[in-house]
């Protein structure tokens, strides 16, 4: 008897794909659809996620189309930098004295959306380790 197929995976598109750069957060970025954004500038955007898993959760996305984090490069190693200072820019604003920052790299990390972004989660305890 032949072994069952593994359920597949699925993929996330490559840099090259035209689709990776419409996803639901190129729309935002384009403003065709609404956020509850809390920061903007010129490269890089925050909003508030639409299913908070905390009192606070602010997503952190570059403007630039970076698919996920393992396809960034040396090249986007300042913006990365900025991103993070972003975020803890985003923390104190939101009033957090303490907070997380998640990326999810690939679907078997959980991510769902194909362009970067940074997860600021804060105003509850927070366990360890994450699920
Ligand atoms: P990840 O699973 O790491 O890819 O995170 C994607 C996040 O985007 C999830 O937490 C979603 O709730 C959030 N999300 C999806 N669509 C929207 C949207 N239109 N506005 C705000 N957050 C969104």
């Amino acid at each position: 008897m032949a072994t069952p197929e593994p359920p597949a995976v699925p993929d996330a598109p490559s840099a090259s794909d035209p689709a990776a750069n419409d996803t639901i957060f190129g729309r935002i970025l384009r403003g065709e659809i609404p956020c509850d954004q809390v920061y903007a500038d010129e490269r890089c955007l925050a909003f508030r996620d639409v299913a908070p898993q905390a009192p606070v959760h602010v997503l952190v996305i570059p403007r630039a189309p970076i698919v996920r984090l393992d396809q960034a490069g040396e090249e986007h190693a300042g913006l990365l930098g900025h991103l993070l200072l972003v975020a803890a820019r985003v923390a104190r604003q939101e009033g957090l004295t303490g907070f997380r920052t998640v990326i999810n790299s690939g679907a078997e990390a959980g991510q769902s959306v194909f362009h970067l972004h940074l997860h600021v989660i804060g105003g509850r305890p927070l366990a360890w380790p994450p699920g």
